[in-house]
This record gives structure tokens, sequence and C-alpha cells, in this order.
């Protein structure tokens, strides 16, 4: 086992950056096949050669991280007195969420590795556990059969396009075709719980195709939407081209006609929108398979196929995170692991702790991140749920910005909670700001 006191300033030993258990664990991985045009996460083509090096680095950082932790806690019980309306941690399963880059890069004699090394902290049965796959990966049953039989109970597509030009521009490897094949390949190895990602604000882009996009897939009958607007990210070859005026992408209107005509479409089929980006069908009783949680969720201001493991984002709960560039998260600390594949397998193979930097974390910054990830999800931020988080009382800590964003119509206040007005999630970034 590696010792995994990290090589940099920080004084004390994993224990100190680790919380008391792990209920939510991301795992990176960091291999793609070549990089698309728009992104900026930390992912490297054409170094597959290192995959077993870096599958072995992450299993002892996991194995190192399951040492460091208290005993297994998966079950969190409510605080007592929560109204059933109000969504906590201790409503969400526990969950493993495979990112990144592409983890179906992955053969499946490693990624079965790396859950073998997941469950030891968060075991599989009983959790969400996710994999992100690429739709040009994962083409043919056997990938997705075995991905099943590993214990993976929910799939997470990266679509964004269904027009081949785009997909081109935007350096996809995949083609719609291929897509469309790939998620039906999905449903034949038996996945009954996927989402797809679509990007819309696309280079070339019009509401009319955009429109076209929706009515397909509303029909595709997934579980779960992700629908984010095209960001520009400076440091990437998309940015640089529309920049240089050799690409163009549509302006703020037809982006924003763009993200109503989304939420228009995916609600009359039946979708709910439970976060700004993110829509998920109820549970369906007529249906024999239902989502283990879904008797739990008909209590809760969520769809029952919504993604717990960003709900613990949102609700800025503590969760672990393993392998290269990977941000984890136990107040009063905040960690990330070192960028580079190299680099990281280099840390752990002479017995040192991958991790970059940590990053203390005040009360304050507790209470404004509660607030402003919390305000993303459509149910809001209830009173119970600041309590539980903050040890605090929300409308005292925050009266005047709660006046002031309610005076301006961009917040809806009852005796639950607080949550964005349909003007307000149009202007997000300006209601977040007042909690930084
Ligand atoms: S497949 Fe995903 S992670 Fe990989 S380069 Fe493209 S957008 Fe980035």
């Amino acid at each position: 086992m590696i010792d995994l006191i990290p090589a940099t300033s920080y004084p004390g030993d994993l224990r100190v950056a680790a919380p008391p258990s792990a209920r939510h664990l991301y795992i990176h991985i960091p291999f793609c096949h070549r990089r698309c045009a728009y992104c900026d996460f930390n992912t490297y083509a054409n170094m597959d050669d290192r995959m077993e090096a870096y599958v072995l680095a992450l299993c002892r950082e996991l194995d190192a991280w399951r040492a460091a932790l208290g005993a297994p806690r998966l079950a969190l019980p409510r605080p007592a007195g929560a109204p059933p309306g109000a969504l906590l941690r201790a409503d969400l399963r526990p969950t493993v969420f495979l990112g990144g880059g592409t983890p179906s890069m992955l053969p499946l004699p490693l990624l079965e590795r790396v859950l073998a090394a997941a469950d030891a902290i968060v075991p599989l049965a009983g959790a969400e556990v996710t994999v992100e796959a690429n739709p040009g990966t994962v083409l043919g049953r056997d990938y997705l059969r075995g991905l099943r039989g590993l214990g993976v109970n929910r799939l997470s597509m990266g679509v964004q396009s269904l027009h081949d030009p785009t997909l081109r521009v935007l350096g996809r490897i995949h083609t719609a075709a291929e897509a469309r094949a790939s998620y039906a390949d999905a449903r034949r190895a038996g996945f009954e719980n996927v989402n797809l990602d679509f990007i819309f604000g696309l280079p070339g882009q019009t509401p009319a195709q955009w429109e076209a996009t929706l009515r397909e897939i509303a029909g595709w009958d997934a579980e779960h939407f992700s629908l984010y607007s095209l960001i520009l990210e400076p440091s990437t070859p998309l940015f640089a081209q529309v920049q240089g005026g050799r690409v163009s992408v549509p302006d703020d209107d037809d982006t924003g006609e763009m993200y109503e005509r989304a939420i228009e479409l995916l609600g009359a089929a039946g979708y709910a929108q439970y976060e700004i980006s993110n829509w998920a069908r109820h549970a369906d009783a007529q249906a024999t398979a239902q989502p283990p949680h879904a008797a739990a969720s008909a209590q809760l201001p969520i769809p029952a196929y919504a993604c717990h493991h960003n709900l613990a984002y949102w609700l800025n709960a503590d969760y672990l995170a393993a392998g290269a560039g990977a941000h984890g998260h136990a107040f009063p600390r905040r960690y990330a692991d070192v960028l580079g594949i190299d680099e990281y397998i280099g840390r752990v193979a002479s017995g040192r702790a991958p991790i970059a930097e940590i990053t203390e974390l005040s009360a304050r910054d507790l209470q404004a991140e509660t607030m402003f990830m919390g305000l993303r999800i459509n149910a809001g931020v209830s009173y119970a749920h600041f309590r539980d988080r903050c040890g605090a009382d929300m409308a005292e800590v925050y009266a005047a910005e709660l006046a002031e964003l309610a005076g301006l119509g961009l917040l809806e206040r009852d005796e639950l909670g607080v949550r964005l007005s349909a003007r307000g999630r149009m202007l997000g970034n300006h209601v977040f700001e007042r909690f930084v």
C-alpha cells in the first residue's frame, strides 16, 4: 500500500483530507481517442499504452483511501424534524461515478479492477454506479453487456449532436447514426437507466435544427438528459476558430430560444427538469423494472431517475475523488490530484500521495457553496438542508441577499426554503454571485 502523505507542503496525512466515511466516489479516467475541439477537461489522446499502469496506480490510490476512511456508514439518517418535501444529503443513494475522459475506452478487465477497488469503499450493490461512454467506443453489445455484468447500472452517453457536419466540427469520433445505434445497443445490453448528453448553441446550429433534435430524442425514451449550452473555453481549438472568424456560433438570443425550446419540448414529453441543465423521467407505474430508489423519490422534489451523484455535488455533500486531476471535497477541505498521467503514475509508484493541492474552507465558504450549488436544483435550497449542511439558519445568514433577490423577482420563497424563479433561472449567474 502506498503511503499517502502528500509530497508538497501539506503537513498531515490523508486521514486529514478524508471524510469519516464515503458515500460518493468520483473516479477519473483521463484517456480519449482524440481531443474534441471544444474540450478543456483533463484528458489525453495517444496515451493508451499507459492504461494498465494508470489503473494499477488508481487502484492503489483507492486502496489507500479505503485504509484512511473510518468504517463505512452508507446510510445517513435524516435529521429529526426535517420536513418530507425537503431534499437532504440523507435522501441520496450512495454513488460511484466513472467520468473522464472516456472511461469506456478501458478494456473490461481493467474496468473490473477499478470497480473492485471502488466496491471496497462504496459497495456497488445498492449504489448508483455510472460509467460515461462515448458512442464511438461502445458499438457492439458485448462491451456494454460486460459493463452491466460488472455492476454498472447507469450509463451516461455523450452524444452532443445528431448533425454529422457539426459532429465533425466538434471533432467527435462518432456519427449521428453510430450514436443512435450505441443507444439501442445499451438498451439491448440491459441498461435501464441511461443518460444522454447534448450541447446546444453549437457552430452553425439554428433553433429549428435544435428543435428537430429535441423532437427526435424525446421519442427515444431515455431516462435522463443533460443539455448544456456550449461554453467556449479559451484554451480550446474551437475558441480560436470562433475568435478567428472561421466558425460562427449562434448569438445569445438564439441560444436562449434553444434553451426555452428544450424546457418546453422535454416537459411536454413527460420529463421533469430538476436542475438548470438536467431532465429526468418519473418512475413509470406500469413498468415492471423500477429504479431501486423510486419509492423514496416519490416523497422528494426530484424525479425517480435524477442523477444522485450530481445531486451530491449540488447538495454540497462530501465526496471522495481519485485519479489524475480528480477533485474531492470533505469539508473543511477540498483537494485535487496531480493532472498528468505520467506524473500521477510516478507519484503513486514512488509511494507518494497523488494529491497536488489541498484548500482549506471556512464556514462562510461552506454556506456560500451550499447556496449557489443548491440553487441550481429546481427544488432550491431548503432551510432544513442549509441547517443540516451548515449548522446555521439560512434566513439569518442571508437575510439581505434573499430579500434583495426576491424583490428583483429572481428568487421564490416559501415555508420550505428558496428557489430560483423562471426569470432567475435565465439569470442564474447573477443570482449565484450574490452569495460568493
Ligand atoms: S470525448 Fe469527452 S472528454 Fe474526450 S475530448 Fe471529447 S469531450 Fe473531452
